[in-house]
């Protein structure tokens, strides 16, 4: 037979879920005082009211017309009487227990505690305009500033370190023929020297492609790379890789790169200025030389240099729109599904195909007009 519980249990078990004992400590000051009471805070049906040590009632109010202050951190809460009384307590959860309980009799009232913390508000809220702020305008300004400020030498390293690792974890020697590569080289020489003299020093590499399948890319120092692969899928038009590697120039001379590269940095800075860390992803992106390829560009940039390839096969004897034939090649061939890292890194063929044919045909108007030159 199981001991019979000793009457003290009983009556403790009683005394815990008597109502009437659920006060929470604290210190009570009369309206206008900073004398402290030490008191009680109980609820009494619809009630709140202040006790003190003696058990006299010091204040009575509706719960609906208490003002209880948010619960930030373990700062002390505040909750004020109709008559200005405050009552006082560093018995957060205590108080956030008796909200819960409250809260069945009178919504309204939990609903008032949580939602109206105007200072919070609005101190949330300057803080998220001044990040906004900083990123629309702050940041692009400090990147416009940043890429001026860098030394050549800067891009001319993470290139060579970006290169190096790629060749050490995705390329392979390229195959192709000698004919393909002199014919590509020649071509590439023509657009290099239509290009604005002394802005890069321009190189093209071939390499087998690897993960990274049928590609191009430009690093910021003007060292470019196709792959066999693009090569093979072009079958035998040259103006199309032409077009592609206008369009890789145009990376370069915008400065693409070292631009997201700075926003990168930037973004991680404001994300630590508000969370406090950085992840460690962002951390290999501007660490590591090969982070710069896990930087995709913008579709701003990337119709930037979609145009600048049009401009610079036009202003090289090439067909402009060659670069259009390629956005037909990856869409019929591939499906514009994003699934190889050309279609990811260079997103929306269907529209840019479109906006090339656009650019070329209002550059040709534009030749067509006497005097358009100065209005362009
Ligand atoms: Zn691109």
């Amino acid at each position: 037979m199981p001991p019979a519980p000793s009457s003290w249990t009983w009556k403790a078990s009683i005394l815990v879920s008597d109502p009437r004992n659920d006060g929470i400590a604290g210190e009570w000051f009369r309206p206008g005082s900073s004398a402290a009471i030490t008191a009680q805070l109980a609820v009494r049906d619809e009630y709140g009211l202040i006790v003190d040590e003696n058990g006299h009632e010091l204040a009575r109010d509706w719960l609906t017309d208490l003002n209880v202050s948010a619960r930030i951190g373990s700062v002390a809460r505040r909750i004020t009487f109709r008559d200005n009384s405050v009552f006082e307590t560093t018995d957060n959860d205590g108080v956030d227990a008796m909200l819960a309980r409250a809260g069945s009799k009178t919504g309204s009232w939990v609903h008032r505690a949580e939602a109206f913390h105007p200072r919070l508000i609005v101190f949330m809220a300057v803080g998220v305009l001044l990040v906004v702020a900083i990123y629309k305008w702050a940041l692009p300004a400090l990147v416009e500033l940043a890429v001026a400020v860098t030394p050549p030498v800067v891009p001319q390293i993470m290139s060579v370190a970006t290169l190096k690792s790629l060749d050490r974890a995705m390329f392979h020697e390229s195959k192709l023929a000698d004919e393909a590569k002199k014919r590509l080289s020649d071509g590439f020489a023509d657009l290099v020297e239509h290009s604005p003299p002394g802005t890069a020093n321009y190189t093209l590499n071939f390499r087998g492609g690897g993960l990274l399948g049928p590609n191009a890319l430009a690093l910021p120092d003007g060292t470019l790379v196709i792959t066999d692969e693009l090569v093979d899928m072009a079958s035998g038009d040259t103006e199309l890789l032409l077009g592609v590697l206008g369009h890789e120039i145009g990376h370069v001379e915008h400065e693409h790169s070292l631009r997201q590269l700075y926003r990168a940095a930037g973004v991680a800075g404001l994300i630590m200025i508000i969370g406090g860390d950085v992840g460690s992803g962002m951390e290999d992106i501007l660490v590591e030389g090969g982070g710069l390829l896990s930087l995709s560009f913008s579709r701003n940039a990337e119709a930037e240099a979609d145009r600048h390839s049009v401009e610079l096969m036009a202003r090289a004897g090439y067909d402009p729109v060659a670069i259009a034939r390629f956005f037909e090649l990856i869409e019929k061939k591939l499906g514009d599904k994003g699934r190889t890292s050309m279609l990811s890194t260079h997103p929306g063929t269907p529209e840019r195909r479109q906006a090339v044919l656009d650019h070329a045909g209002s550059l040709a108007t534009a030749k067509d007009k006497p005097g358009a030159d100065q209005v362009r």
